[in-house]
């Protein structure tokens, strides 16, 4: 077998290399890790988004993988350091979500601010509650990033186009951020000023639950709370408990603690709350542009040339 794909990926970019490559498509390996073993054994390649878990247990059991294709850019389901000791070159088209996530971020905002959701939902049930529906100007307020990466980036020039003025947190940033952009020594002084707070880091040991009961309290009262990063990165039930005492005054989760979750936990019944199923990266646009370069990448590796997207230096395998 020449590739593995292990969740639902559907793409013109994975038919093209249909038509060169033996592919084995089984959209719901991702759920039995003891068959994902199995199979993986023959694999040259595997092809996954962020449901396949690719530990270190799973990998040493793919003599023949070379290459892991991420059709996305968190990799926290993938054990790159283990891949790279094993000589398997990791692949995610690092900047090919961007724009779509940032995008989805400054669509909280505004939603956010100017409670759209619930404008939406009281007028189709024959409302029209214009004072309940009183919603801030983003102008001139504070926007906090937790993250200055890719994403990042793209939302504070978003942001700063609407007026707001952005502090980050990022501890491998020191210096060169863009003008007009303030760069906060620690989180807890980003966090103490923000009107918005949005999370652009990975998912590593060092963030996960890095928004908890203590981070929240720290947040300034009726702040707005938005996560388009990874769901581990926030305690849930913390955060549920800052929107219900009401010193949050609202969220936007695109990411769970668990995808999808598996019970309601309350923040279904609140109206300050909006949820989207994971979709930061699905766009059009985005969906092209990643199905593209890492099939791109996966046929390179597969014919011998090297990749062009890849995330760790992989020393190649005999
Ligand atoms: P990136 O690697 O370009 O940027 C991440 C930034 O986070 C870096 O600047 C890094 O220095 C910073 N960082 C690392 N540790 C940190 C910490 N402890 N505190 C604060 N900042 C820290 O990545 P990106 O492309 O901007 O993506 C960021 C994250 O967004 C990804 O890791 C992924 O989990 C998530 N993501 C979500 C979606 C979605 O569909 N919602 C799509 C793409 C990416």
């Amino acid at each position: 077998m020449d590739i593995l794909i292990t969740e639902d990926l559907v793409s013109p970019a994975i038919e093209k290399l249909a038509s060169k490559y033996k592919i084995v498509r089984e959209p719901a390996l991702w759920k039995d890790s003891a068959k994902l073993k199995e199979t993986i054994r023959e694999a040259r390649v595997i092809m996954v988004r962020n449901q396949t878990q690719l530990t270190a247990d799973v990998l040493s059991a793919a003599p023949k993988l070379v290459a892991i294709g991420r059709i996305g850019v968190g990799l926290d389901n993938i054990d790159v350091a283990t891949a790279t000791k094993l000589g398997i070159v990791v692949v995610a088209p690092l900047d090919a979500n961007a724009t779509s996530v940032a995008e989805l971020t400054i669509g909280f905002l505004l939603a956010l601010a100017r409670k759209i959701p619930q404008g939406d939902r009281s007028t189709k049930v024959g409302g029209w509650d214009r004072k309940g529906c009183t919603g801030i100007e983003l102008d001139g307020k504070t926007l906090a990033l937790c993250g200055f990466g890719r994403i990042g980036r793209k939302v504070a020039h978003l942001a700063r186009a609407f007026g707001m003025k952005v502090m980050v947190y990022d501890p491998f940033i020191k210096a060169g951020a863009e003008t007009g952009i303030q760069l906060a020594s620690t989180l807890d002084e980003a966090l103490a000023v923000a009107d918005f707070i949005s999370t652009h880091s990975p998912l590593t040991p060092e963030t996960k639950r890095m928004f908890n009961a203590r981070t929240f309290g720290l947040m300034k009262k009726g702040s707005f709370f938005i996560n388009t990063s990874r769901g581990g990165v926030v305690d849930e039930a913390a955060l549920l408990e800052a929107l219900r005492s009401g010193h949050l005054g609202g969220a936007g989760l695109d990411v769970r603690e668990t995808e999808p979750p598996t019970a309601k936990i309350g923040f279904e019944e609140m109206d300050n709350v909006i949820l989207a199923p994971h979709i930061g990266a699905f766009t059009t646009e985005s969906q092209v542009r990643t199905f593209e370069a890492v099939a791109g990448d996966m046929d390179r590796i597969l014919s011998g040339a090297a990749a062009v997207s890849y995330v760790n230096m992989a020393s190649p395998k005999r």
